[in-house]
């Protein structure tokens, strides 16, 4: 049977797994602070640990082999695309976004993603599996390595829909945000979903600090039944009720994602709906165009001008409204576009 992967465990777990060896749990910090602050790929490797716990841990643990990564590197901005495999084979892609001043890691939870949304590259690959914690955690790693500097800001807009995740997603953050590990600050985080309501709910009723985008791709309900599955299980208004639920509970704007697509949500009727529909929200909208990528599509991009004056209308009427810029384009490490280079069977 194969040992569990002792990075899988959170601070608290970790203290009651030593104390279940018969240890003192308060030995939890130093060994946490070597597996997440020193990185330790062996047992042998943790310093200041007594050995006799050590033997213990790794009796019972196992610390899985750093996966295997891959680097492409986009020719029009810099925008750095990392293929992951882990040891099973099982594949995900992280990418580093350099904007001016900042570095972004734009992470995954899982290795393919079961939403099958038309439009994004993840989902026609079909879901592998679930990413653990150390899974996620390592792409962290990857991504300030390949970086050469500070991450400012860690993204789960991945692959994978990370609240079909979210107990191995909520790990990660949790081990990443602890102060005797990597220290990263939860504020610094942001999760993406597709609208599950119920984990928007649970995460607006939870302590956590992190921040919540949520892809309402288009304010027309035949039109996003069109494109995600998941909108069958929950509906827009149902997506947006759990978003305000969100905002109201933690005094926190939700960013509502939405995908221009030219022609058929893009016009300023196509804004008057999405003004009504996140009306009294505390809310930031950030506008993409639709990228096929190398999908085949009835879909065609929005053209930038017509993109800004659907962001004109809407900062019109209040709203703050950031139109994204497209990053990585040249290798496919843009929005929808991630597909592991079609590794997953
Ligand atoms: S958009 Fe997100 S939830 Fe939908 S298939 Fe792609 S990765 Fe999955």
């Amino acid at each position: 049977m194969t040992k569990p992967d002792i990075r899988d465990f959170t601070r608290q777990e970790l203290a009651g797994a030593i104390a279940a060896l018969g240890e003192k749990a308060s030995k939890v910090d130093r060994v946490f602070n070597c597996l997440h602050k020193k990185g330790v790929a062996t047992f042998e490797a943790m310093s200041g640990v007594q050995p006799e716990l050590v033997k213990k841990l790794a009796g019972k643990y196992s610390i899985a082999a750093f996966p295997k990564v891959e680097k492409t590197v986009s020719k029009i901005d810099g925008t750095v695309k990392v293929l992951i495999t882990f040891p099973d084979g099982a594949v995900s892609e992280c990418v580093i976004l350099f904007n001016k001043a900042t570095v972004t890691a734009c992470v995954s939870s899982q290795s393919g993603c079961a939403c099958g949304c038309s439009f994004c590259a993840t989902g026609a690959l079909g879901l592998h599996r679930d990413l653990k914690p150390s899974e996620i955690i390592a792409q962290f790693v990857v991504c300030r390595r390949e970086a050469g500097k500070p991450v400012d800001n860690v993204v789960f807009m991945g692959m994978g829909e990370p609240f079909m995740n979210w107990a191995n997603v909520r790990k990660a953050i949790l081990i990443l945000s602890d102060n005797k590990g990597h220290n990263f600050p939860q504020s610094g985080i942001t999760v993406s979903t597709v609208g599950v309501a119920p984990v928007i709910r649970e995460l607006a009723d939870s302590h956590m600090g992190i921040r919540l985008a949520v892809s309402l791709i288009t304010a027309d309900e035949a039109h996003r039944a069109e494109l995600t599955p998941m909108n069958k299980k929950y509906g827009l208004a149902q997506v947006v009720e759990a978003a305000r639920y969100y905002a109201e509970k933690t005094k926190k704007s939700v960013f509502f994602e939405y995908i221009l697509f030219d022609g058929v949500n893009d016009r300023p009727e196509d804004a008057q709906k999405l003004l009504a529909l996140i009306k009294g929200v505390n809310c930031k909208v950030n506008l993409i165009r639709y990228n096929p990528g190398a999908l085949a599509s009835a879909y065609t991009p929005t053209s930038v001008e017509k993109a800004k004056a659907f962001q004109a209308i809407m900062v019109e009427a209040g709203i703050r409204t950031h139109l994204r810029r497209e990053k990585g384009a040249d290798i496919a490490a843009a929005c929808g576009q991630l597909a592991a280079a079609r590794k997953i069977v």
